[in-house]
């Protein structure tokens, strides 16, 4: 089992959205799957995997997805104290952009402060239904609608709204933690770590499917390829954004070399064949641990074991 964090933080990102855990709570988990579990790392998982090993006990992965500084700051440290392997995905845009940010992260910013009941984004009007929910006339949830547009469009929705809800003032008000990712620096200290192996989240979170063919090779190589050069070693895992794959992304990440696929849900049990495609347990930051203790209950119940 592959399980799927974001971000681990010692303030309170609460208040922007539902993806990071307070560390008091991460260490929780650590606590809950060292008494029942073996914990290794993902190269570990598909080793086993490979050979057609079935562990005694019930053997888990920790991954952590986007690359948010606050997973070397704050979860690396309690990775270490618990003697714990890791793979961090990361987008690896803020390389060669400091100022870069997750799409996810610029609308959340902007509905943040000062709390609002309706927001705009390009024509459309978007409704609050939730603490982190915001739903147009037409049901479709804000990040939705934005992540399935074709990158010149996306691009200038989120200059439209950066300047509408006047980001780079809002974002003076906002704790670091909360949204900054990491940069060359950051990685380079994170991939020190002998418990610490990276993997691609592509360069700039697009949604793989969503793309051309010359934009999905690009997002697949120049993630790649920035990552070797910083960690000197061969990157063979990728992530998919939002989880979201076909068949065409598969075939292009193992043409680029990708050994190791990792999905959310799978659409069908039958991809589960492919070539080094793997599901994993999205860990849910808004409950606490008995919560989630049932979602991997009902995770490893749905997939087999
Ligand atoms: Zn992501």
């Amino acid at each position: 089992m592959i399980m799927m964090y974001h971000g681990i933080s010692s303030c309170n990102c609460f208040k922007i959205n539902g993806r990071h855990l307070p560390a008091k709570e991460f260490e929780k988990h650590i606590q809950y799957y060292q008494r029942h579990f073996d914990i290794v790392s993902l190269s570990q998982i598909y080793a086993i995997r490979q050979k057609n090993i079935i562990p005694k006990r019930t053997t888990i992965a920790l991954t952590f997805d986007d690359g948010f500084i606050n997973n070397l700051d704050t979860a690396l440290p309690i990775l270490e104290k618990y003697k714990v392997p890791a793979t961090f995905f990361v987008t690896t845009a803020p390389i060669e952009n400091k100022d870069s940010l997750l799409f996810s992260e610029i609308l959340e910013i902007g509905c943040a402060i000062p709390q609002k009941d309706e927001v705009q984004l390009g024509n459309i009007i978007f409704k609050r239904t939730g603490k982190y929910q915001w739903i147009s006339e037409g049901g479709q949830s804000l990040y939705a609608f934005l992540r399935q547009q074709k990158s010149q469009e996306k691009n200038r929705l989120v200059q439209d709204w950066k300047i509408r809800y006047k980001l780079d003032e809002q974002i003076k008000k906002i704790d670091k933690q909360c949204y900054a990712l990491m940069n060359e620096k950051d990685l380079k200290q994170l991939a020190s770590s002998p418990l610490i192996e990276l993997g691609s989240h592509t360069h700039s979170h697009h949604l793989l499917t969503s793309l051309s063919d010359d934009e999905l090779r690009f997002e697949l190589q120049r993630s790649k390829s920035l990552l070797e050069k910083i960690t000197g070693r061969k990157v063979e895992s990728i992530a998919f954004p939002d989880g979201f794959y076909d068949k065409r992304v598969i075939d292009f990440s193992v043409n680029e070399g990708y050994k190791n696929l990792i999905a959310v849900g799978l659409n069908s049990r039958e991809d589960l064949s492919m070539s080094g495609l793997l599901p994993r347990m999205g860990v849910s930051c808004a409950d606490g641990l008995a919560f989630n203790m049932v979602l991997i209950s009902s995770f490893l119940n749905t997939n087999g074991f």
